[in-house]
């Protein structure tokens, strides 16, 4: 590339210019001239272009370094007028900096605000400055900053109460100065005029240029005077950002579009997205035309274009430096305030053009036009200039507010989010209380953001209401922009005004007016009619308007706040409220007929609609805000002292509940399945209508509304009403009513639907009469609601704290008001290891329980009944579930209660009550009953409630008890009166009733009280003095009730428990039969148990027990029978019988591993023989312990198989297994398993013949292996050479020792075929290669794995503080004991050959053998690894040996070989002398204190200086002691597990002595020096031999990595107490590969403590070639392939396996209510809860982690889908 060469010329060119420049020379230069403003310009103009942008390789070091050097320091030297490194820090020093903090948040920062103190949600403080509050004692929320937006500590404004940190608190000197002055200094006083004049002139010049040069669009040409000297043809393709397309479009494109490669492309896609544009190529104009068009055609086929533009490359050099000298500005003006505020007086001037055309109002409009980075920088540069100068920040607004309409309009259309809007900066200024209200006052805001909104929303239907389209997701994308404007509105409402000035009322007013034409929009929106005959073919568009009522929720709520702190804005609010709802209605529509009801003598005019077939809309905001506002003229008492300032007498009760009460019928006709054939999209509303997030402004305002006006009606007038719109007037007009079932068994479905909607109606009656916590209707406190509310959750059962959140309304501060009542009404439970914390109810509060809570949904409601009841009986209660004792209306409401005694309710009642005496017919209903028992007993409990308050006279107008107690018929006028039954008759005929048995409780109930009314009001009539004592009549009458009451309650007691006992036993039935399996299961597991306990049981108690050697116990003849999980048939285990398998879990694992740094190995030619004691990579075993039939398992895994081939050729979806990599889960529990280990008969006990003692068998295997040695070389005729160099060709055997003889299995073919399975599987996990079953490393990886999981187990006894034997889950014993037999088994299955050269391997690493090469140094060897493999190969050598020598023998021989060795190497390992006290030693000890030294000193001889001199023995015995530990309790297990031996009862227990009984069980002396001091002679020589292998030394002087024991168990790393102290670690994290840029999602190891940029395309990396995410590239190498991490922005863990596992699990972090906060919702501070954390790691240490992935994905399909590679 040309244009590539030539900028290598241009900086040297520069260099000369540069060496002959001088800053000072030209500032002074400056100095002299007059138009300072061409002579910039033109310097920029020759400079710019020379230092930016010279190449498609930007090199922004020296960019930076030359701008700084040629532009910037002529600037700040004229700016000073002296050195600039002087000048500045004088400006600093005389600075008296602002209390604001005013710290801009990174991404991902922690913000913490106060919920008590903040005065909105909005205001927050940084991490240090909250440290240093008095909130961080509060109840505060934390969260994660979005970016943007700056610490508000010390605005006074923004806390009610502290509102400085320590940091920013004023000196108390500076204060009194502040109060002296009583105006804030201006800072401008310390500055000369000079340096002001010349700040100017710098300022208005280089602030014009940049936003010149920001707001510049052509491409092609300069602004004047700026124009370059020569300009070359060299130009920049520029790709700019959109949200349209993804981020896959944009690279494929770029790919094609510029040659670039995938790299590339993902690095220019990600700089656009960052930075909103990027250059893609460089050259001349045709060549990145051409590169142009080519995108153009790529991405405008199914949306509009990437826009791409040619720029010359003097424009964008200027426009780049443009944003530098923005950040320089930034930069200069954080010396100084006063250079702050000349800023910012630069930036506000107005300019020629007259209103809003200062530099500042140019920048906002041209907003939508700038790329996105060009934003940031000005964004910041406000945000540090105008909104920390108080001045300026006023001015600064009413600019803002003046654009406002404009700003919005152009965010609306443009496609950027919200945070790269200016728009966004709205929060700044608007949630600031004194601007906010001056804005409102002077720039009339509420009306301008109101009237912007509403001119946002032009969808209308003819009568001027909103009609939405279709709710697409563009749609959405739109509206949602829109919705930004809700939120200025709240952020400006959000503070109450404490004064109004008159200026503020009539702004108010006017900004209510225009909400009013918003409303009058949206009532009757989206109105619905009822569909009969056939369903809806489409569901008619609901979301829409629902957004919108939810949006504006808190808005409704906050305005009627405003209105209740100032009578007159109330008064006139309410006229106008009024004067929009008779707009809305005036007069009835046609078709609306009046016509008259009559009942009972009452009658009333009233209209004929039905909600069944006419339009009803459930959107009424208009009438919903009247009703909020009524409410506050009896709250305030306005409505009692301004009487004749209220438009009372205009009210029409009837239009007023019209509306409201239609939207209730239609809820009851949709509960009534009236509504079905209407679809989801009623049903929909009708849930949110009822729903916390929007009932607050809809459901309870429509009762409000019926509330209020119902209290200025006829009682008798109100119900009738009621009954027409329910259509139910028909049923209760007629006389004979009561005869409901003879006349009306028509249609059974219409009945059905008739007693529903009764049940509905009297229910909202309850309500109406009931609902009285609402302050203002009754006479409550504000707390009284939320109380009342807590308590009807708590009824239903315990909840957690954000259960209870999330079911109560939450205010514009996110705030329920919870937390001042909680402790009153409930107490705390905590948490356990799962679960949450629970709240309980108080039992003293559950006497306020109301059945018929207005806020239940019918669920709710059953829940909560069947929750009480069997409360009351567990506590002997009567079970009646009677209404709770109500709080006074206030006196606007009072006439409510007489709807209670009215004639029309008590003729509905005395209805419901004669159908249920007959119960044939089925026209009524039990629910419906109980409610008219309920309602019964509110009548019974206001006369009681009012008996008691009344003074003295008997003034009690309600008597219910006189009406329930009079002939009960429904009188027409004129009719005499029939012998219809009373009320009360009616009742006391019920109680006896058969088929009412549930109800009887509460029908005595209400017997009982109306009794104990009697005898209140007989006793007042006869003494009016106390009232008191009539409380005290009712309490001895309760007392006296007879015995005999008692005795049938508890007979009905009885009764009822039978029942519920035969109900239980028959569920109990069901469940089993369900769940066969599992119960099968259980009982298996029992039986395996016991008989595993019996196994472990001493045989015989007198004789110790021995696991090793030739005085090995043996293990009683016990045939060892197991059932297949399959077929369910028993099955005996043999060597020759069917085989038997467990299924089970192989994996890689690092969880022992001690170092993770080890490079993985090359997996086909690496040897794994001996295993390093680093044990960097092992292989683990697990298994659920659930066993099978081989043949029955080969058959369920094809069949897997099968389903699981059919299965992703239909619907291509992932399973939580891989079958293609041989996984399956347990067919009983669903553990994820990968193959199956055999089960084999133990060892057969050992001959007793004399065996050879150490050196005599020394001698016999030296023999051995130099048989076998020539034996192997005859096989291999290769090795030609080899054989000439060896000693003596041929050599005998020893007696007995055939090496020709190949032995015959013992095993059955299944079993054989089984043990190929499970080592293959083993080999192939182990090494990740592909399975070979001739592999002569499979039995290798076979022991490993054996070794390994023995060595995990042991780790974990150790760590969960468990004895060492009978506390595992008998799983793992069944694993473990399978694992080592099947090891002493492999080699049958492998060529005895190779086996046999492992062995011989294996020994002469201790023994050393001249004709094995290379064995290891004793170092780099894990004994147990080298035990255990040694021992399991020995079998394939024993096999030819028929000399009578016994295994026992020899596996003992091996075992104190090499424990040993493993001496040696502790003793080799162990590091210098601890200065601890000098110990006094045991007599005993004292002995093995010399024989350690002793040994120490030989090593030394032979090793020299490598070794410390150690003084003590006492030290070295104890590192001896301690460290060879681990390995004989490994040693232990792995005996136990291959022999069967029965294990001592002392090492089931933690008790003190382990020693000695470990040391005997395994055939030890106790002193374990004993076993080299006894064979001195023929150990010496091998101790020489270790210590003079070459690489000995080397490893001691630190040439290799050196282990010492014992090892230490591995732990997830330390994590913080606090919460917020990881999300700041986080927040400073940066992306490794993208160049100091945060991370989006930092992701922290928690095995290696390692922080991740996970979930991002900067940091995928290859793996097998497979793009994977930071977190799983980062598992295969920390993990093998396993990972556990913390997501810290969202406040998870994650669990990884592999490449398409993983789950989500939750974090160890609890909030004070005992909950996690994943993703950090609620924002609760967050603490480490220490028992979690141990839970997490315990799953890590036992393997767990996978299982724990397959469940999780098993439980929650959408998990399966997850890309879990890509985190
Ligand atoms: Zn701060
Ligand atoms: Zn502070
Ligand atoms: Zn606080
Ligand atoms: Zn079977
Ligand atoms: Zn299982
Ligand atoms: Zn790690
Ligand atoms: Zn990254």
């Amino acid at each position: 590339m040309a244009a590539a060469e030539s900028d290598r010329e241009v900086p040297s060119a520069l260099c000369t210019e540069f060496l002959n420049f001088s800053a000072k020379d030209t500032a002074s230069k400056w100095l002299q001239v007059t138009d300072l403003y061409k002579e910039v310009y033109q310097h920029l103009a020759s400079y710019v272009p020379k230092i930016y942008c010279l190449g498609p390789n930007l090199n922004p070091q020296s960019e930076d370094l030359l701008a700084q050097l040629l532009l910037q320091a002529p600037l700040e030297w004229y700016l000073c007028g002296e050195d600039p490194s002087m000048g500045l820090a004088k400006l600093e020093q005389n600075n008296q900096p602002s209390q604001l903090c005013g710290h801009v948040f990174r991404v991902g920062e922690p913000t913490y605000s106060c919920r008590e103190c903040a005065a909105d949600p909005t205001c927050v403080l940084c991490m240090q400055c909250f440290l240093g509050s008095v909130h961080k004692e509060h109840r505060y929320r934390m969260t994660t900053s979005g970016g943007g937006g700056f610490c508000d500590c010390g605005d006074t404004e923004a806390w009610k109460k502290g509102p400085y940190c320590q940091k920013h608190e004023p000196n108390i000197s500076d204060s009194c100065q502040e109060v002296n002055s009583s105006q804030p200094q201006d800072p401008l006083a310390h500055l000369s005029t000079d340096m002001i004049a010349r700040c100017y002139n710098v300022f208005s010049i280089v602030l014009k240029y940049a936003v010149d040069m920001l707001t510049w669009d052509k491409e092609n040409e300069l602004p004047l005077g700026l124009e370059p000297p020569d300009r070359g043809d060299t130009y920049y393709c520029m790709l700019f950002n959109d949200e349209v397309h993804t981020y896959e479009q944009v690279i494929y494109t770029l790919q094609k579009a510029v040659n670039c490669t995938q790299k590339e492309a993902v690095s220019f896609a990600t700089t656009v997205d960052r930075d909103g544009r990027k250059s893609v190529r460089f050259g001349d104009f045709a060549f990145c035309e051409q590169a142009k068009s080519v995108i153009v055609r790529n991405t405008s086929r199914q949306s509009k274009p990437l826009r791409v533009q040619v720029m010359h490359s003097s424009v964008v050099a200027h426009q780049c430096f443009a944003l530098k000298a923005l950040h320089w500005l930034g930069h200069v003006i954080g010396y100084s305030d006063a250079l702050r505020r000349i800023l910012c007086q630069v930036g506000l001037e107005r300019g020629p053009e007259g209103e809003n055309s200062s530099l500042v109002d140019t920048l906002m409009l041209c907003d939508s036009k700038m790329w996105k980075g060009a934003r940031n920088v000005y964004h910041q540069l406000f945000m540090s200039s105008l909104l920390m100068d108080l001045k300026y920040k006023k001015l600064f607004a009413i600019q803002f507010a003046k654009n406002y309409e404009r700003l919005q309009s152009d965010y609306v259309k443009d496609d950027h989010d919200r945070e790269f809007s200016v728009t966004d900066l709205s929060v700044q200024m608007f949630t600031v209380p004194s601007l906010a209200r001056m804005l409102i006052t002077e720039e009339n805001l509420m009306t301008t953001i109101i009237r912007t909104f509403v001119d946002h929303l032009r969808h209308r239907d003819l009568q001027g209401r909103f009609q939405f389209e279709r709710y697409t997701a563009q749609q959405a994308f739109k509206f949602r922009r829109v919705q930004s404007l809700i939120g200025d509105l709240k952020y400006v409402l959000i503070s109450r005004p404490t004064e109004w000035s008159d200026q503020l009322r009539e702004k108010f007013l006017e900004g209510l007016d225009t909400f009013l034409e918003l409303f009058k929009c949206m009532q009757g929106m989206d109105p619905v009619v009822r569909q009969v005959g056939q369903h809806i073919e489409m569901e008619p568009e609901w979301e829409a308007a629902f957004t919108l009522q939810m949006k504006l929720t808190h808005i409704i709520s906050m305005m009627q706040e405003w209105c209740a702190t100032d009578e007159r804005v109330l008064i006139e609010a309410y006229k106008k409220c009024l004067t929009a709802l008779t707009h809305c209605h005036s007069g009835f529509t046609d078709g609306e007929q009046p016509i008259t009801l009559s009942i009972c003598g009452h009658s009333v005019d009233t209209i004929r609609y039905c909600v069944s077939q006419e339009k009803v809309s459930i959107h009424l905001p208009v009438s919903r805000l009247l009703a909020g506002l009524h409410v506050l003229l009896s709250k305030m008492e306005v409505a009692y002292r301004f009487p004749e300032q209220l438009p009372l007498s205009e009210l029409s009760p009837p239009m007023l509940i019209e509306h409201p009460l239609r939207c209730l019928v239609l809820c009851a006709q949709v509960h009534a399945g009236m509504w079905r054939r209407n679809g989801f999209s009623l049903v929909n509303q009708i849930y949110y209508y009822h729903n916390v997030k929007c009932r607050v402004e809809m459901f309870d305002k429509d009762l409000i509304m019926l509330q209020a006006g119902a209290s200025m009606m006829d009682p008798n007038h109100f119900l009738m009403i009621v009954l027409s719109r329910f259509e139910l007037y028909h049923i209760f007009s007629s006389a004979d009513c009561r005869k409901r079932y003879n006349r009306e068994n028509t249609n059974k479905d219409v009945v059905q639907q008739n007693n529903t909607l009764i049940e509905e109606m009297l229910h909202l009656i309850m309500m109406v009469v009931g609902e009285r916590f609402e302050a203002g209707v009754g006479q409550v406190e504000g707390c009284d609601q939320i109380k009342r509310e807590i308590i009807h959750q708590l009824c239903i059962r315990p909840m957690a704290h954000s259960e209870l959140v999330k079911a109560l309304p939450e205010n514009e501060n996110k705030e329920t008001g919870m937390e001042r009542v909680i402790d009153c009404v409930a107490s705390f439970k905590k948490p356990g290891v799962t679960g949450r914390g629970l709240y309980e109810l108080r039992p003293e509060c559950a006497k306020q329980f109301n059945l018929y809570f207005h806020h239940y949904s019918r669920a709710d409601q059953s829940k909560a009944e069947e929750a009480q009841r069997k409360l009351k009986r567990q506590n002997g209660e009567d079970t009646a579930l009677h209404p709770p004792v109500l709080p006074l209306f206030s006196p606007l409401f009072a006439s409510l209660v007489n709807i209670l005694q009215c004639d029309v309710l008590l003729g509905m009642l005395g209805a419901v009550l004669q159908w249920a005496v007959e119960p044939s017919g089925g026209h009524w209903s039990e629910s419906m009953l109980q409610r008219v028992l309920h309602l019964i007993g509110m009548g019974l409990l206001e006369e009681q409630q009012q008996l008691e308050n009344s003074s003295e006279d008997n003034d009690v107008s309600f008597n219910f008890t006189l009406k329930i107690s009079l002939c009960g018929c429904i009188l027409g006028p004129g009719e005499a009166p029939s012998n219809t039954a009373s009320v009360l008759a009616l009742l006391e005929n019920l109680q006896n009733a058969h088929h009412l048995e549930v109800h009887k409780d509460m029908i005595r109930w209400i017997l009982k009280t109306v009794a104990s009314i009697k005898t209140i009001r007989e006793l007042t009539a006869f003494t009016c003095t106390v009232t008191a004592s009539g409380s005290h009549g009712q309490e001895e009458m309760v007392c006296d009730k007879d015995k005999a009451e008692r005795k049938r309650k508890m007979e009905m007691a009885r009764l009822r428990r039978e029942k519920i006992m035969a109900q239980m036993s028959e569920m109990q039935r069901h469940f089993i039969n369900e769940n066969k399996e599992l119960f099968q299961q259980s009982l298996e597991e029992l039986d395996a148990s016991t008989s595993s306990s019996l196994e472990h049981s001493p045989t015989s108690s007198d004789a110790a027990l021995v696991c090793v050697g030739p005085r090995r116990s043996c293990p009683r003849e016990k045939r060892q029978v197991v059932t297949c999980i399959l077929c369910q048939e028993e099955q005996e285990i043999r060597a020759d019988g069917k085989a038997m398998v467990l299924a089970a879990f192989v994996q890689r694992s690092t969880v022992m591993s001690k170092n993770r740094k080890r490079p993985p190995h090359d997996p086909e030619h690496y040897d794994p023989l001996f295993m390093h004691p680093d044990l960097s990579f092992g292989t683990h075993t697990g298994s659920c312990g659930h066993i099978m039939h081989s043949h029955c398992w080969q058959r369920y895994f094809e069949a897997v198989q099968a389903k699981e081939q059919r299965r992703q050729q239909r619907l291509r979806v992932h399973t939580s297994y891989d079958v293609g990599n041989g996984e399956f889960l347990c067919p009983l529990c669903e553990c994820l398993s990968n193959t199956v280990i055999p089960l084999l008969p133990r060892a057969k006990g050992s001959s007793s013949c004399e065996q050879p003692g150490l050196g005599q068998w020394l001698k016999t295997s030296g023999q051995q292996i130099k048989a076998m040695h020539s034996a192997h070389r005859k096989l291999q005729p290769i090795s030609v050479d080899a054989v000439e160099e060896t000693v003596e060709e041929g050599c005998p055997a020893p007696e007995g020792f055939r090496v020709d003889y190949t032995p015959t299995s013992p095993y059955s073919s299944t079993i054989k075929e089984m043990l190929t399975t499970f080592g293959t599987a083993t080999y192939k996990v182990g090494l990740k290669v592909h399975p070979n079953e001739q592999d002569p490393r499979v039995p290798i990886m076979c022991w490993g794995s054996c070794a390994y999981t023995i060595q995990s187990i042991e780790r974990l006894l150790v760590d969960e503080e468990k004895p060492l034997f009978g506390s595992l889950p008998c799983r793992q014993d069944d694993c473990l004991s399978s694992l080592a037999r099947f090891g002493s088994a492999c080699w049958t299955a492998a060529s005895q050959p190779s086996v046999q050269g492992h062995f011989i391997r294996l020994v002469a690493a201790l023994i050393p053998d001249p004709q094995v090469e290379t064995s290891p140094c004793i170092l780099d060897i894990d004994m147990l690894h080298l035990l255990v493999s040694v021992v399991l190969s020995y079998g394939s050598v024993h096999s030819q040996d028929s000399s009578g020598l016994s295994v026992d023998a020899v596996q003992l021989h091996l075992f104190h070989l090499i424990t040993v060795a493993h001496m040696v190497q502790i003793l080799l390992t162990s590091g210098p002398e601890e200065v601890t006290m000098e110990q006094e030693s045991e007599g005993a000890e004292r002995e093995e204190e010399e024989a350690i030294c002793c040994l120490y000193n030989t090593l030394r001889t032979h090793l020299g200086s490598s070794l410390p001199e150690v003084g003590s023995g006492w030290h070295l015995w104890r590192c001896v002691k301690t460290g060879i530990l681990p390995y004989l309790r490994g040693a232990a297990l792995f005996f136990h597990h291959l022999n069967g031996v029965p294990t001592p009862p002392e090492l089931h227990a933690l008790c003190p002595g382990q020693w000695e009984v470990l040391c005997g069980y395994l055939s030890l002396p106790s002193n374990l020096l004993q076993l080299y001091h006894s064979q001195q002679e023929l150990l010496e020589p091998l101790l020489h031999g270790w210590c003079s292998h070459p690489s000995l030394r080397q490893t001691l002087q630190g040439g290799g990595v050196l282990v010492s024991f014992p090892r230490e168990s591995n732990s997830l790393i330390d994590l913080p107490d606090d919460y917020s102290a990881l999300i700041n670690q986080a927040s400073s994290f940066t992306c490794p590969k993208s160049g100091g840029d945060k991370s989006r999602a930092p992701t922290l190891c928690l095995v290696c403590g390692s922080m991740l940029c996970s979930q991002s395309y900067c940091c995928q990396t290859e793996l097998d070639g497979e793009d994977v995410g930071a977190c799983t590239a980062h598992t295969f190498a920390c993990g093998a392939g396993v990972g556990i991490f913390l997501r810290v922005r969202e406040s998870q863990v994650l669990f990884l396996a592999g490449k398409t596992k993983g789950c989500f699990y939750a974090p160890p972090y609890l909030d004070d209510y005992g909950e996690t906060d994943q993703g950090l919702r609620r924002g609760n501070p967050l603490h480490l809860c220490r028992e979690r954390y141990r839970k997490i790691q315990k799953l890590w240490r036992q393997h767990s982690i996978t299982e724990e992935i397959g469940h999780a994905q098993e439980a929650n399909q959408t998990l399966v889908g997850i890309d879990w590679q890509h985190l």
